[in-house]
């Protein structure tokens, strides 16, 4: 049995939807000892998922150069929670560069972002020496971390078990009859109760090659928006991201030809890499494109938009305070 002071008495806890959100509500309520049942209307591999198709980065410092200082405080404390919980997460920062005709986007983002050191060409080439002589500097932001969603996804599945969870594939429930505190995570699957969701749209391409290594996601500053280079392991790298108002899952030819030409351009290597994929995700957002958490008969966490692994543990812990405390953060929170 376990004690709880919760407002809610000692109610089972559904959570509906498995995606990075939800994935996270249900281990940290499972692992504070509520009886949790994680509710996901697809299978375990979760491709219908606007979090199959992420980066994974967590980089609340760069992310800063376009987001409210919320998604910075909540993403660093984040950053924490990964820390604790999946202590092999590689936390070895990541890489912004420019080529010489978009200096001047370079020293915006600088000064828009803090925690990152500048690095000459001799720096960038001892950090990332695929790199070597490629660019004239670069900023390194040291203390953002990375994960890959398609691992990182059924890692937590499987801890949400471990801590007495049970989980439902092939379980699309209807949010009214699901039992006890309802805590729901569906995303853009949402949009019944929350109809001011909008889907934005990323596409990104998966590449194979071994003639590029790299350690950690570098940025290629662009002029219309932010592209990455992630390493996967097994010589892959994800080519990201776009971001498009439109809710289609289709990817354009010229969205193919940035995020080809921007991997290109951090190294022409990739000009013979394998192309082993190319998809899209659709990042539920709200309006202000900031993350809610909704308390009315039931608990809404969404609108995750383009921050949905870097903000999932924080939402949680908030959520978890709330139902056992009656904690509210007032910057998050909407009691309705
Ligand atoms: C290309 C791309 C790159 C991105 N890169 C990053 C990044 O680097 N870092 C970062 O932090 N974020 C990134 N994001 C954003 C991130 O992917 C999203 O914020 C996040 O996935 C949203 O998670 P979610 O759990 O709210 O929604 P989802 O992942 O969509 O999960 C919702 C789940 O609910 C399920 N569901 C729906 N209805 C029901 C029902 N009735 N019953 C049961 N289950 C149901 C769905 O099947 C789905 O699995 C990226 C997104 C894209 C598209």
């Amino acid at each position: 049995m376990y004690q709880t002071k919760s407002p809610r008495g000692e109610s089972p806890v559904s959570i509906i939807g498995a995606g990075i959100a939800g994935a996270w509500q249900a281990l940290l309520f499972a692992q504070a000892g509520h009886a949790v049942t994680l509710h996901e209307r697809s299978d375990a591999d979760m491709t219908e998922s606007t979090s199959h198709w992420a980066g994974g980065m967590l980089a609340p410092w760069c992310e800063a150069e376009t987001s409210e200082p919320v998604i910075s405080r909540l993403g660093i404390r984040s950053l924490d929670l990964w820390r604790e919980h999946f202590p092999d997460t590689p936390f070895n920062g990541s890489l912004v560069v420019a080529h010489a005709r978009d200096r001047s986007d370079f020293e915006r983002f600088a000064r828009l972002t803090s925690g990152h050191r500048r690095l000459d060409a001799a720096g960038l080439g001892e950090l990332e020496p695929s790199l070597d002589g490629r660019f004239r500097e670069g900023l390194f932001y040291p203390d953002e971390g990375h994960v890959e969603p398609r691992r990182v996804l059924p890692q937590l599945h499987a801890r949400i078990l471990q801590a007495g969870g049970e989980i439902k594939f092939n379980s699309g429930i209807d949010v009214a009859g699901a039992e006890g505190v309802v805590i729901d995570c569906r995303g853009l699957g949402a949009r019944d109760a929350e109809p001011e969701l909008r889907g934005v749209k990323g596409e990104m391409i998966i590449v194979e090659t071994d003639e590029v290594e790299l350690s950690r996601p570098v940025r290629l500053i662009h002029p219309r928006w932010p592209l990455y280079v992630i390493p996967r392991g097994d010589n892959r790298f994800m080519l990201g991201a776009t971001s498009i108002e439109a809710e289609d899952s289709d990817v354009s030819v010229r969205s193919a030809l940035e995020l080809l030409g921007a991997a290109y351009a951090v190294h022409p290597a990739f000009a013979e890499a394998r192309i082993l994929e190319f998809g899209a995700g659709l990042r539920p957002a709200f309006p202000d494109n900031l993350p809610r958490i909704s308390i009315d008969k039931r608990i809404s966490v969404n609108g995750l938009y383009r921050h949905g692994f870097l903000l999932a543990p924080a939402l949680a812990e908030l959520t978890l305070g709330y139902v056992e405390r009656g904690a509210i953060d007032n910057e998050v929170m909407r009691c309705k």
